[in-house]
Formats: structure tokens, sequence, C-alpha cells
């Protein structure tokens, strides 16, 4: 048996291997028109980095160590220019001289790969224009990178993103560029988010939903300008192609054998052609797509190394089937890992196959061990329970969970499968239900009716938005318009929830909903649940992400830069679960001045949640660095620095050295321009004293209200005044609730502290509550159904007293 294969990386090398394996007396030839066999295209960009820090490392085998070890006659520079399936011979060129020759085979194996794809772009040939798919690639590349301060990366798939982390991590500026919405095509958009915010968070320059019109030299200038349809030119010293790949059949097309509409050399499942003497194997074939049943372009390692195999097992006798490609994948981007198996629910609506699907954020391992932090995953399903792909992302434990889902589906398992599965734990690595069992149950719990999702991107119209979550959890954020019971406070407040409307549950991943959703349906509610709740609402609509590329600050934990001040007080919350790590927090601010600084370290998860949270409190973040699976944070207590409260230096800038002011009225909108006057005041160092008054008394009432025994009037009118600070409503365009649904909602994107917090701050800031104890005695109200906060409740004398000493007296 004579074996000719073409090709020597991963799908023809381990065919090769294995073949030789099973056949000691066949004569084997690989033909490899470049320079290297064998070689480590996946860990080029990390070289490119210093992470592999031997070029070397990634010469998986020379010519001569594969002829020692697989007897393989092994001719680099060789490339095959044509097939001559009648005569069985096909044609060789060497790349060094141009000379060409015949070489006869019994079987013949096509293991070409694919090229990089170079789109039709004015300027795409320039030579700042690099590819990165082969060794000589990144040694361009790298030679390029030596002398450069910036670098566009065009294309954000798994090259493009690794390419482009890499590249940063050596010190570069980097421009990451894609015409899709989100980098990372295999996942869905709302799972991509957590990458693009990954990229942006450590300085990579994101332009994403552009596309690229030109690659120009700028004039009298050095390096390129990436020219977009938007108009924007971004300047480079040079530029990272990476926009896809395109499989090398032309040989095969050209020799007659069966090519799919992409151009890939279409395979059985023994990686037979339809010439029963020629297989291919690897990228350049079209393999079967087992979730829709379609044939598909699938360029992974993995994939074309078992090809590879089964293709040598078939040609030897022995019945082997590769039975298509799940497309299971995982990048790391920076700290974060991105994972995903079978199909996005994107190309499952471009197929036209109906799913379903469920998106949960459990936890990585044990919530009281240190370093945890969520998965975020997606599972997507039929309604008989088949797994048709999983999408997961976060810092910790991730493709574990994809890899489960992919053997599962390699199984043929289903959802309620996955519930029972029985996986390791112990609380480094896992929780007892693992985020896998936990998949299963939730998608479980969709098909057999026991809970009804709605999703972050089609939100119900016209529904009541429960959020289940504690206070301190919701002052980081909550859905517009939304009313916060606590779960634990659920049961004795039903009473205050609509039975004629459409109740959302939501919390922070979903359980707690889940259990609320539950309890309203026995007690005769309409209710759903948010799948994945807020922290799949935020995936849905993330902030938008900055475009500025900067040098790596990256640094290790060990190698942490120097304390930009020092810190008061030192809190490790990483093995705290949520809300656990804002209340901690929250308590220690509490309980310093303004001005002192926290330092906090938590898992990565908490920190979107810290950096609202200092934003919406008026705190300051001076830093945040990576220390591992964690990350440590300073937080100046406060916006307003010493100097600023100091009484004296108000004075000279003619601030009022005392304030009064008459709360009257209980709209929204006054109310919050009294607190926002009080708080402006107090920060410079004014004495601010607010006297509510009639309708303004709303602002101080507690809510829930507390037993108290009225009269008929007294209760109607406690009946009919806005309970708390958190009821009241705008003075103009209030539409039944939703002008001061969507106020809410601006100020809170706006990060404007909600009034809840500036009556917090104004409490911060010295600033002193009295109540009008005649409006009291004429509304009923009683001082027990007042805030604690409130430091009198007096009459007008005393007011009359503070207005004369108070420099000014407004009146709202
Ligand atoms: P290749 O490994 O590309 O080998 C094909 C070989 O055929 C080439 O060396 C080519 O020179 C040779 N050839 C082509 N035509 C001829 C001819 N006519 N005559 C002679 N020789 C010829 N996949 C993953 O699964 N995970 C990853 O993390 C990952 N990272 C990657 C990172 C980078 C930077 C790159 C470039 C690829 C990455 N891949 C990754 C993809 C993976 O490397 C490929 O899917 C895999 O190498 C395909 O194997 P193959 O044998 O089909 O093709």
């Amino acid at each position: 048996m004579k074996l000719v294969i073409i090709g020597g990386v991963a799908g023809g090398a381990s065919a090769a291997a294995r073949a030789r394996r099973l056949n000691e007396d066949a004569e084997i030839i690989m033909f490899e028109r470049g320079e290297y066999i064998s070689f480590a295209n996946c860990g080029l960009p990390y070289h490119i980095s210093g992470t592999i820090p031997e070029r070397d490392s990634l010469l998986v085998m020379t010519p001569e160590a594969f002829k020692g070890r697989v007897n393989a006659d092994v001719r680099v520079l060789q490339e095959v220019t044509s097939i001559d399936r009648d005569r069985k011979v096909v044609t060789v060129r060497k790349v060094d001289s141009g000379e060409t020759y015949e070489e006869s085979y019994d079987k013949l194996i096509i293991a070409t790969g694919s090229s990089p794809v170079t789109p039709p772009i004015e300027g795409v040939d320039d030579p700042a224009v690099l590819p990165l798919w082969t060794l000589p690639d990144m040694d361009r590349i790298m030679e390029r990178a030596e002398k450069a301060k910036s670098v566009a990366v065009l294309g954000a798939g798994f090259v493009g993103i690794e390419a482009a982390e890499n590249l940063h991590d050596r010190g570069l500026e980097v421009h990451l560029i894609d015409m899709e919405e989100h980098v990372c095509q295999s996942i869905d958009g709302e799972m991509a988010v957590l990458l693009d915010q990954e990229l942006a968070s450590k300085g990579v320059g994101l332009h994403l939903g552009v596309k690229v019109t030109a690659i120009r030299r700028p004039e009298g200038g050095n390096g390129v300008e990436v020219v977009v349809q938007k108009g924007e030119a971004i300047p480079a010293d040079f530029v990272l192609m990476s926009v896809g790949v395109r499989p090398n059949s032309q040989l095969a097309a050209d020799a007659g054998l069966e090519l799919s509409p992409k151009k890939g050399i279409i395979v059985d499942e023994h990686q037979r052609t339809n010439d029963p003497d020629i297989y291919a194997v690897g990228d350049v074939v079209s393999v079967l797509d087992p979730v829709t049943g379609k044939r598909a372009m699938i360029p992974l390692a993995g994939p074309a190394n078992r090809q590879g195999r089964v293709a040598a097992d078939n040609i030897f006798g022995r019945e082997s089937r590769y039975v298509g490609s799940l497309g299971t994948s995982v990048v790391q981007v920076f700290d974060l890992t991105g994972a995903h198996v079978g199909r996005t629910a994107k190309q499952l609506t471009a197929a036209g196959i109906p799913f379903r699907h469920v998106e949960l954020h459990p936890p990585s391992n044990a919530k009281y061990y240190p370093g945890f932090s969520p998965v975020h995953m997606k599972l997507i399903f039929d309604d008989e329970g088949k797994i048709l792909g999983a999408q997961a992302a976060g810092y910790k434990n991730v493709e574990k969970q994809i890899d489960v889902i992919a053997t599962a589906m390699k199984a043929g398992m289903t959802v309620y499968d996955l519930e029972g599965l029985e996986l390791a734990y112990a609380p480094p690595y896992g929780t007892a239900n693992s985020p896998v069992n936990h998949a299963g149950m939730v998608a479980s719990n969709v098909l057999r009716g026991d809970t009804d999702v709605v999703y972050a991107n089609d939100l119900p119209k016209d529904a009541f938005f429960l959020d289940t979550r504690l206070e301190e959890e919701a002052e980081a954020g909550t859905l517009p318009g939304a009313t916060v019971i606590p779960l634990g406070e659920l049961r004795e407040r039903l009473n205050e929830l609509p039975k004629d409307r459409f109740i959302v549950a939501y919390c922070q991943t979903g359980l707690r909903a889940y259990v609320a959703e539950r309890m309203l349906k026995q007690n005769g509610f309409k209710a759903a649940n948010l799948s994945g709740g807020w922290l799949s609402w935020r995936q849905y609509h993330p902030a938008p992400l900055p475009s500025t590329a900067r040098k790596p600050l990256r640094l290790k934990a060990t190698e942490a830069s120097a304390p930009s001040s020092q810190p008061e007080k030192i809190l490790d919350v990483t093995s705290l679960q949520c809300p656990g790590p804002l209340i901690k927090v929250r308590g220690e601010i509490e309980n310093m001045t303004d001005g002192q600084v926290l330092e906090v370290k938590a898992g990565k998860a908490f920190r979107a949640d810290l950096e609202a949270w200092c934003g919406s409190m008026g705190h300051e973040l001076l830093e945040v660095r990576d220390a591992g699976a964690a990350f440590i944070a300073r937080i100046r207590k406060g916006g307003v620095t010493a100097p600023a409260c100091n009484v004296d230096s108000g004075a000279l800038l003619g601030v009022p050295q005392s304030a009064s002011l008459v709360v009257f009225s209980n709209d929204l909108d006054k109310v919050l321009a009294a607190f926002i006057i009080a708080t402006g005041l107090a920060s410079l160092g004014t004495k601010v004293n607010m006297f509510f008054t009639f309708w303004g008394l709303s602002v101080l009432r507690k809510d829930p209200q507390p037993h108290v025994i009225k009269d008929f009037l007294s209760t109607m009118f406690g009946f009919m005044l806005p309970r708390g600070a958190k009821k009241l409503a705008l003075s103009k365009m209030h539409m039944m609730g939703m002008g001061t649904a969507m106020m809410k909602y601006v100020m809170a994107k706006k990060n404007v502290a909600t009034l809840p917090e500036l009556i917090q701050n104004a409490r911060d800031l010295g600033v002193t509550f009295t109540a009008c104890d005649m409006a009291m005695d004429v509304m009923g109200i009683s001082r027990e159904e007042l805030l604690e906060e409130v430091d009198e409740i007096a009459g007008v004398g005393k007011f009359a007293v503070m207005a004369q000493q108070a420099g000014t007296t407004l009146f709202i």
C-alpha cells in the first residue's frame, strides 16, 4: 500500500501517524508546501506576547523527528499542484526550484487545510497588512510589532481576539475592528457582550458594527489608516488581517471531487470523497452538523486530528466513523473564558429551526469558597429536550461546563439527562449541583411548565416588574419602573401586587424569582420569571464601550502597581455570595469619613455592581486591578473631598453658612431638586435644614407603613399620600406611571442618584430634617410613620428661628 498525504499539519500528520501504527509495511509519503510540519498553529498568538517564550516549542515535530518516529517520507517545501485520478498520480512542484515531478498513490488523503480570506478592500495588499496563519506569518508580525506602537486587528473571531490580547500584552495599543455588533460570532450577541466588555476593560479599542472600506497610507505620516464606513480613520502602525478562512480545495475541485456550496470537500462518515481512493480531512472538508443535519464548515484542530485518524483507520481496514462536528470551542479573552458547543440562537433562527432557551448564572464553585464567580450560561434546546447548543462565559470553570454538555450532546442526551448527571464536586472546584445540572433543571422546569420564562430582549408590554432582590442589590441598578419587594418579605406583602396585571418577577440570576413566581402563581397571580434575571438584563442592555485603545495596565497580582493612596481599611469579600459583598462594602463605607479610602478584594463578578454602586452613591473608584480570579478596588468615600467640606473655604467662595429649605411638594421632580440643592450646599460647607410640611411629609414616610391606629380621615389621608421617597410621581408627564419610570430609568442610566440615595447623601453630609407638627396633625401622620432620620418635629416658631439664622430660605 502506498499512501500519499497532501498537507503535513493537524489532519495530515495525525493521519500519517495513525497509518503507521496500523501498518508497519505501508509506504507513506507526506507533502507539505511550507517549511514546517506538525506545528502548533493554535499556539502562534501566544508566542507573540511571550506567553509561550520559546518559538521552538511551537514545532511539535520536525520532519526529521517525524521520519524517525513514523517512518514517513516527509517532503517539505513541495506543493502538490494536481491530482490525476485516472492514473492515480499527483504532480508535485518543489517550491525552491520550481522543478516538478509525479508521484503515484494507492490511496490519497487531502489535508490541505484552509487559508485566511483577503477581503476585497482598497489597500489590502499594503505590506503593512499581515495575516496570522503560519509560523512565517507569526515571525513577520513579531518583526513589525518590535517597532510598532499600535496595531489594528481586522476581524474579531477567535484568531482576531487572541491576536488582540497577545499584541496588547506585548505592549501595543490595539484596535479590534469588526462589521458585526459584537466580537465572536460563534456565540450569541448577549453572551458576546461579556467578551466585548472584557476586551474594552483591558484597553482594547473596540470598533464594532463598522465596515472597513479602505486601508490607506496617510499623507506625510507613518503607518496606515483603516478607513471605516462611518468615515472614521483608525491610525495604526500595521494591520493584522483575520476576517475568516476559506478551504484550500481548488486542487480537489480541479480533480473533479465533489464540493459543497461553501467549497468544502464532501466526504462520507469514513472521510471518503466521491472517489473511493481519495479521502479528505480537516479544514478543507465540509462536515455534517448533527444539530441542523446540514453540511457546515467547522475549521478546528480537534476535528482535523480525529478525522485524520478515521481516514487512516478506514484505509487500513478498520471500520471507524466520524459522525459530524458540534464545533465545540473555547477562547481566552484576557481573564475571561468564552466557550460554546452546537448552534447559536441566531444560527437556528436563520436556519428556521424552532428552539427554546434558558439563561442562567450559576456559581463556578461553592459560593462560600473564596474566588467563585458566576458562569454565565445559555442552554438551547427543542420542545422534546434535545440539546441544540450551549454557550458560557466567565472567569472560572467555564469550558468544563461546555465540555460536559458537548459530551451529552454527542451521546444524544436531553436536558432532562443533564439534571441527573453525577459530576465531581468539592468546594474549590464546583457546586453540589453543578452549573450543568443547574442548566438541565432550569430547562426541564421550562419544558414541564413549572416556570414561564420571559427574556430581557423581549419583555412583555404593560407587565408589572417585581424585583425580588434586597434593597442593597437594587441600589446598584434595577429595571425601569420595577417595584422592589425582597423575596423574604413577599409573602407578607402580596397585597401590594396587582392581581389584574402580568407580573414579571426577577432577581439577580433567576433563582429567587423562580421561588417568587411559584409563590405568586399559587396565590392567584399571573406571573413569569425573567430568564437569567438582572444579570441577563444587563447583558442585553450593555452600556456603550469606549473605542479608545490604551497600552496594557495589566499586572499580575504579585506585581501590582503601587497604591494610589493608602487605604484606611482592607476588606476581602471574595468568599461572600451576592448580595453579601455589596452589603459589606456599604457597611464599611458608612463607618468611614469622607475622603477615606477602602480597599476591597472581591470576585470579578462583583466588579460591575461595585462600579455602578460607587457611581450612584457618589464614591470615587480610585483604581481597579486584577488579582487572579479576583480584583482589588480602592474606593474613596464620597464624591466630596475634605477641603470642599471646609466651611471657611465655602464662605470665601460666597457660599452661605446656613440655608433652610421648605419642602411643601411631594412631586418627585421638585423633591429631587430640593435634595440636589440641599446636598450641593451641604457639600460646600453650608449647614442645611429641610423643613417638611403638608404634602412634603410624604417624602419622610416609612414604607411599609407601621401599624398605627387612626381615625377614618387620617386613614384616608394615609391612603392617598405616597408612602415614602420611592412612591413619588412626576409633577408633569406622569402618564400613569410611565413618565416617572422613564425619568428613573434615564437618571439611573446617567448615574444620577435616586431620591432615596440623595436622602442618604444628605444625611451623610449632615443635612437635618424637621417635620412640621401642624401639618402632621392636620394630616393625621404620627411620628412612628416617619423615617428614623427625622431629627425634630417642630412648628412654625422653630422654623422662623431657623429661617432667620439661615442666609437663604427656599420654598419648594
Ligand atoms: P492545517 O493545519 O492548516 O494544515 C494544512 C497544511 O496543508 C498547511 O500547512 C499547508 O501549507 C498545507 N498545504 C496546503 N495545500 C497544499 C498543497 N497543495 N501541497 C502541499 N501542502 C499543502 N483550532 C482550534 O481548535 N483551537 C484553537 O485554539 C485554534 N487556534 C488557532 C489559532 C491560529 C492562529 C490558527 C491559524 C488556527 C487556529 N485553530 C484553532 C485552527 C486549527 O489550527 C485548524 O483548524 C487546524 O490546523 C486545521 O488542520 P488541517 O490539517 O486541516 O489544516
